[in-house]
């Protein structure tokens, strides 16, 4: 491609709303053009990037036993109602575009395909024979995003490949998985990237594991904790370790102390000379289910340890049927004016036991009149700990469970940190970094085929629902973080295997003749050798060619210029700036060697 025929406009001030270097050095290169919020034109430059990632993506798809498929992008409300997610999706989270169309009927923009897979998989497999099928599609998402930002990172309408397995049994689903596993490693090495696979949160949905990738950039919304010896990884959604540990308690007998302003626990710790390792804290938090059930409850953990809210929703979900509900639909720590809604009087915040008594509550149709009471595998280790008296100004110090207290249900709630001892090894100790989420594979179960009446014959002749996976990679997202994790300060330096061109032949003076005709000649050589190459041809100052051919990353790039005298041409690579001149006759094959050396 000639640039003199291409729209190529490159920008030298940085976008206003981009706040991070891949955003901005996409828009500064023109590979994106922001139409509205969480909105963009993938320009062709960009297309081309998004294609090459796609055709890494299906050509491991592939290789893995996987097969490409379409669906409708517009959803029958009915689907989702059936697996039981249209509210939470339209209403409650709200992260699902809908619409009614003329006829009355509610329709949605996919965020993501479950419903839709599973109808398929209902009407078109009958039997154990079919199983496993693996169905996978590259399309563009709908969400409805809170804060859509960084440009592709988080939009509203975005590419993924999202793919779904189904199976006879879990057995079989876990093969799949492992499958998919190395696919996705083949995937993002091939594009270039630094990622780590990381346990993850499986959220709501449950099933039995669930791993994202992530590629390691500062700009990373995530947080992923590590381990040095390279055997544990997780979001820190998910991560479990190990805390510090607890000092020993100098309290020994049970008593109530008068703690005048102490309601925090450095504070108390201050007054009473105590570590926080022997202080219970009891976090006050407000659920609503998708049942319109309000409640309060009350969860314990050690007082240095802070609230993992993924986990606690997680457990708290697991409660829903107690609330005539499925799922957890808000989880705050309420202020005064949300708990007026709820409180019949006062509760003595900061000083509160695992004991408060119930009739704080106000109970009513929509009100659970008693609290849900939660306490940490951090909390239940403590013995002769100090907690709250239920009074302002008060606490109680030796208290321990089964004497004083009645330890309430036990779950992991607490939030791991870097600097946390590992379960594996406790000599290893956490390592804290960002990562931006490129890719999710999800063992899902029945949650889908159950709630959609979804089944096959099985060998013994039974209906069962089917077993199911699910895979996603965010391409667009993908290709914006190959961009957060290689640049420098004059701009994108883009890996070989998804540059939109991998070579650029520059003529420093397009009035030289000499100069074109070399160029012209390299040029059509190295895309007749298969180098897909552009011609910077524009009646342009060198100066400004070489600043763009930088800014826009392409790997290789060649100059017409002075070496020509000795039948030579500069070659300066990319991501090094190393340059070197090379003969005219070897420019081909030397720049199709790199070219496949980095493919
Ligand atoms: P996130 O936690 O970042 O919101 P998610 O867990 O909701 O993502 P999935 O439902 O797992 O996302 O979607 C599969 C993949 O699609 C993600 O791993 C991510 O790479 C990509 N993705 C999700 N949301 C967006 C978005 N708004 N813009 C671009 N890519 C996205
Ligand atoms: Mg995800």
């Amino acid at each position: 491609m000639r640039l003199s025929k291409m729209l190529f406009v490159t920008l030298r001030e940085d976008p206003a709303d981009a706040e991070i270097p891949s955003h901005k050095l996409l828009v500064r290169a023109g590979y994106i053009r922001r139409i509205g919020s969480g909105l963009y034109t993938y320009m062709p430059l960009m297309w081309r990037v998004l294609q090459k990632v796609s055709a890494i993506v299906r050509e491991e798809m592939n290789a893995a036993g996987a097969q490409e498929l379409l669906m409708p992008q517009l959803q029958p409300a009915e689907l989702w109602q059936e697996s039981g997610r249209w509210d939470t999706y339209t209403k409650a989270e709200g992260i699902m575009f809908s619409l009614t169309d003329r006829q009355g009927r509610e329709v949605g923009l996919g965020p993501t395909h479950e419903e839709v897979i599973t109808a398929v998989a209902r009407d078109m497999v009958r039997s154990y024979r079919q199983l496993p099928v693996n169905l996978y599609q590259i399309q563009t998402k709908f969400r409805d995003e809170i804060r859509p930002r960084f440009g592709l990172m988080r939009g509203r309408e975005f590419i993924m490949k999202d793919s779904y397995s189904f199976h006879v049994d879990e057995v079989s689903l876990k093969e799949t998985y492992a499958r998919m596993h190395e696919a996705y490693c083949n995937i993002f090495r091939r594009s270039g990237l630094e990622f780590r696979a990381v346990d993850a949160d499986s959220g709501a949905i449950g099933g039995s594991g669930s791993q994202e990738f992530m590629v390691l950039a500062e700009a990373g919304e995530d947080e992923v904790l590590y381990t040095d010896d390279g055997q544990y990884a997780a979001n820190v959604e998910k991560a479990i370790a190990l805390p510090v540990v607890a000092e020993i308690s100098q309290y020994t007998t049970y008593e109530k102390r008068e703690t005048i302003g102490t309601n925090a626990i450095v504070k108390v710790c201050k007054v009473l000379k105590c570590s926080p390792t022997t202080v219970l804290k009891n976090v006050l938090y407000q659920v609503t289910f998708d049942s319109g059930i309000t409640a309060a409850a009350i969860v314990s953990l050690r007082g240095d340890q802070d609230v993992n809210e993924v986990k606690l929703q997680n457990e708290l979900t697991k409660l829903a049927p107690n609330y005539k509900a499925t799922t957890v639909i808000g989880l705050v720590v309420p202020d005064e004016e949300a708990q007026a809604k709820w409180l019949a009087k006062a509760l003595p915040l900061g000083y509160i036991s695992p004991a408060i008594a119930d009739d704080y509550i106000q109970g009513s149709e929509t009100i659970s009149p008693k609290f849900i009471r939660l306490a940490d595998h951090t909390a239940a280790a403590l013995k002769n700990f100090v907690t709250g008296a239920d009074e302002v100004n008060y606490h109680v110090v030796g208290a321990n469970w089964g004497t004083e207290f009645t330890l309430p249900l036990v779950v992991d709630i607490r939030k791991a940190v870097a600097g946390d001892r590992a379960h594996h090894d406790n000599s290893q100790i956490l390592q804290t970094a960002r990562g931006i989420e490129v890719g999710h594979i999800f063992q899902l179960g029945t949650k889908y085929s159950e709630a959609m009446n979804a089944t096959f014959t099985s060998e013994q002749g039974e209906e069962k629902p089917f077993v199911m996976g699910c895979y996603g990679i965010g391409v667009s997202r993908l290709a914006q973080s190959a961009v957060e994790q290689s640049y420098d300060k004059d701009g994108i330096i883009w890996p070989v295997a998804i540059a939109p061109y991998h070579a650029i032949v520059v003529v420093p003076n397009v009035n030289d003749e000499v100069q074109m005709a070399a160029a012209e000649k390299i040029y059509g050589d190295l895309n007749a050798a298969g180098v897909e190459t552009l011609l910077d041809d524009r009646d342009e100052r060198a100066g400004v060619k070489f600043k763009d051919s930088e800014l826009v990353g392409i790997p290789f790039r060649i100059v017409t210029g002075k070496a020509l005298k000795d039948g030579k041409v500069e070659v300066v690579i990319r991501a090094t700036k190393t340059a070197q001149e090379i003969a005219i006759g070897d420019v081909v094959s030397t720049i199709s060697q790199w070219v496949k050396d980095a493919l």
